[in-house]
């Protein structure tokens, strides 16, 4: 399937299956509760590669700000983004490459603790406390993760759910964070190729299990634009076609309910393979989002 294909369909109620036919999604939306939403302010929304600096449409590295108390994944690019002073009550971190992860970042955030995966805290802490003591600063306090762990903050929770993708430590465990707010379910999968069937057991949205909650947000990567799924990355990244793949398997099982009109988030987008950085033809269930957008998630009545 191409980019054309797939601009050719258009509209809210038809994605393409791939197969070269048309699967609708089930016109079952609800409208959104009145419940407390989550907001999710987008600090970054690109992959690696270091922003030019006479573009300044260049999008900072991927990272996302949650009801302005917790952040996950941060780096020098996204601290212009945050107001002077800011410490958020925890940073979580989904992986260790350097478009997500960079301790010297993370000691000038002061986050009151950081989150991240138990595969890989021994290097973690390393380097983090080591930049802490070039900085002289505070060296925060640092706690693993194990995949299924899910961490409260009051009402909200993130839960570590595996993502498939890779470091060059082959025992380094990616992850990507389920979270949680009353009856809002969030999914925040980057970087993964797919949602691998461990994350979907955890966050429940295998169609499989079918029991529980099902999600009612998905903020997906999408570091391939339309065209771009035979490229090397698909082992560890998404492209569009991925996630409208996803998004329709997940509603034809009713594993996926947002509220009506609410869309998929992308983000994680490769400036290298995203051709129109805000295309505006994207079929109308996905969104591009862009750094500074701020989206609150509601759950369905
Ligand atoms: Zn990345
Ligand atoms: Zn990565």
């Amino acid at each position: 399937m191409n980019r054309r294909d797939f601009l050719k369909i258009g509209g809210s109620a038809a994605i393409a299956t791939g197969m070269g036919g048309l699967a609708t999604i089930p016109a079952d939306a609800r409208p959104a509760s009145d419940g407390p939403g989550l907001t999710v302010k987008f600090l970054g929304t690109g992959a690696a590669g270091k922003r030019r600096s006479d573009h300044p449409e260049d999008r900072r590295h991927s990272s996302v700000l949650l009801d302005n108390r917790i952040v996950i994944d941060f780096t020098p690019s996204s601290e212009d983004m945050l107001p002077e002073g800011f410490s958020p009550e925890a940073l979580f971190f989904t992986h260790s490459h350097g478009d997500h992860y960079n301790p010297a970042a993370a000691v000038r955030l002061k986050p009151r603790a950081i989150y991240l995966g138990e595969t890989w805290i021994q290097r973690a802490i390393g380097e983090i406390y080591s930049s802490a003591a070039i900085q002289k600063l505070p060296a925060p306090q640092i706690l693993p993760l194990r995949v299924g762990d899910r961490i409260n903050f009051g009402d909200i929770s993130l839960t570590a759910v595996p993502a498939n993708h890779a470091t060059n430590d082959i025992h380094e465990q990616t992850l990507m964070y389920l979270i949680e707010k009353g009856d809002v379910r969030v999914l925040y999968a980057t970087d993964t190729g797919g949602i691998p069937s461990v994350a979907g057991r955890i966050a429940i949205i295998d169609p499989h299990v079918k029991q529980g909650k099902a999600l009612t947000g998905l903020i997906m990567e999408s570091t391939m634009g339309l065209d771009y799924d035979e490229d090397f990355r698909i082992f560890a990244h998404s492209s569009t076609a991925t996630v409208l793949r996803t998004v329709h398997m997940l509603t034809k099982y009713g594993r996926y309910t947002p509220p009506e009109g609410q869309p998929v988030y992308i983000t994680h987008m490769s400036r290298s393979l995203h051709d129109t950085p805000v295309d505006k033809n994207w079929p109308d269930i996905i969104k591009p989002a862009h750094d500074g957008l701020e989206v609150v998630f509601r759950a369905p009545v």
